[in-house]
């Protein structure tokens, strides 16, 4: 006989929420973490989009740890000294069923990973999976550090996050290209409550989301800049191979960010609490692994699930959305007795007919146009541009037409008016 059922690896949100979709169906469920709690390695920018928990944990918004509801918006474009700013409010995104919140990392992981606890799941932290036993090709459990800590079980459901070893050790996964990767880092910062209120225009629990473009010079990327009860989260994220290449350190980028004239007087004063810094898995669908095995399947960040589309950077509700698919079709396939591959196969079919595959899919182009000189150098400078000469007063000149300042940005730009028809129809069918 097994040790158990299920045994997850990594109590992150994926894990949490297979190990927690497991139990409930009435499995023996283990959850391994290596930190001594869930959440405590854990890093990440700071907003999670919650509407994935309304079928898991119906009013979830009445008990989960968040920091501030997000009820503001923004995309910022950045060129030199200069930034455009679309802003987006919208007061019912305060309200129940709510949109986003920011929220940390080990409180919100340790809640999740309670509610698996709670469900039945056995957690085991300090503990880290070393690799896979098998019977043949077939995968029956995990070793792991622990004297005499081999575990066994029907099925392991990998959710050990971004590069999983385990993962790789099934040969689930291609030989890996750094260009599918980008490195996060980010500052905590401190401020009073009441000046984060007044800088950023939000009362009570209400926060703000910025996204940034054009902030990382040669190297592609993004920035972002987050507002929690008491701090801020300050971050880029750097196409990994580019930043190899460029010979310049991630906290000189991350520096220069924070000097930006729109961004400076919103951190003033702040003291830095924190910095952090981990890799997401950028390409998305491009770089999934192969998801299912005998025995194995492999959800969240290990199976390269975060969304990472530009305007939108969510990993933790697609950690929780395939995470809760792998715990019920394990449980279901447990059920039925048969955890080889092909019944394991409704993993597939529950991703597939959710957002998680759906977004991908759609989206897969994204994280490879958000990467490109369009969107990193040219748009951003063209934005600043086009607004800086058609809100200079050019008196006694009169003031130019809109048409031709675009044509002047585009050419000062290098941006031909054929490429930028064809890019605007590859982002309309992408993102459209
Ligand atoms: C800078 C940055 C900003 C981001 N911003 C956002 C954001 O604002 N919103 C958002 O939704 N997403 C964001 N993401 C993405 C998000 O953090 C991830 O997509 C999400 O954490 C994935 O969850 P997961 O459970 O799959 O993996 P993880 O959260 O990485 O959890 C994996 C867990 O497995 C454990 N583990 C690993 N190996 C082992 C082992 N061998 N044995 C035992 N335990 C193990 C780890 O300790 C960890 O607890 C960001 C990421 C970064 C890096």
């Amino acid at each position: 006989m097994p040790d158990f059922d299920v045994i997850v690896v990594g109590a992150g949100p994926a894990g949490a929420a297979a190990a927690l979709e497991a139990a409930r169906a009435g499995r023996s469920v283990c959850l391994l973490e290596r930190g001594p709690y869930p959440g405590s390695k854990n890093m990440y920018g700071g907003v999670i989009y919650g509407r994935v928990l309304d079928t898991l944990i119906p009013n979830w918004w009445e008990e989960a740890p968040i920091q501030r509801w997000v009820t503001r918006r923004s995309t910022m474009l950045m060129a030199g000294d200069q930034a455009v700013t679309v802003d987006y409010r919208c007061s019912s995104w305060g309200e129940a069923p709510y949109n986003g919140a920011t929220a940390f990392r080990p409180e919100f992981d340790a809640w999740l990973a309670s509610k698996a606890e709670a469900a039945g799941a056995v957690l085991i932290c300090s503990t880290t999976a070393t690799g896979l036993l098998r019977d043949g090709t077939r995968v029956v459990g995990v070793r792991t550090d622990r004297p005499d800590g081999d575990l066994t079980a029907q099925v392991v459901i990998c959710c050990d996050g971004v590069n999983s070893f385990l993962a790789k050790e099934a040969g689930l996964y291609p030989p890996s290209d750094p260009a599918n990767y980008t490195l996060g880092v980010k500052e905590t910062i401190l401020l009073p409550r009441e000046v984060i209120d007044e800088r950023f225009a939000v009362r009570g629990d209400h926060g703000v989301d910025i996204e940034i473009l054009g902030c990382t010079g040669e190297v592609p990327g993004g920035g972002f800049l987050y507002t929690n009860a008491e701090s801020l989260a300050v971050g880029l994220v750097l196409s990994l191979p580019k930043l190899a290449a460029c010979g310049r350190r991630p906290e000189e980028m991350l520096a220069e960010l924070k000097a930006h004239s729109a961004i400076a007087p919103l951190i003033e004063g702040g003291q830095v609490k924190e910095y952090s810094a981990h890799v997401i898995p950028e390409a998305g669908y491009k770089m999934m692994p192969e998801l299912i095995g005998d025995g194995i399947l492999v959800a969240g960040d290990a199976a390269a699930m975060c969304l990472a589309a530009g305007i939108w950077l969510e990993g933790v509700n697609f950690a929780i959305g395939s995470g809760a698919a792998a715990g019920q079709a394990a449980a279901r396939a447990v059920q039925r007795r048969d955890t080889s591959s092909a019944g394991l196969q409704d993993y597939r079919r529950r991703l597939d007919s959710n957002f998680v595959m759906s977004d991908h899919r759609k989206l897969r182009e994204a994280p490879h146009l958000v990467m490109s000189d369009l969107a990193q150098q040219q748009l951003p400078r063209i934005a600043c541009g086009v607004m800086e000469q058609l809100f200079t007063v050019t008196n006694p000149d009169p003031k130019p037409g809109l048409r031709k300042i675009i044509r002047g940005q585009m050419k000062l730009n290098n941006l031909k008016l054929r490429d930028a028809i064809s890019q605007g129809m590859k982002a309309l069918r992408t993102f459209g």
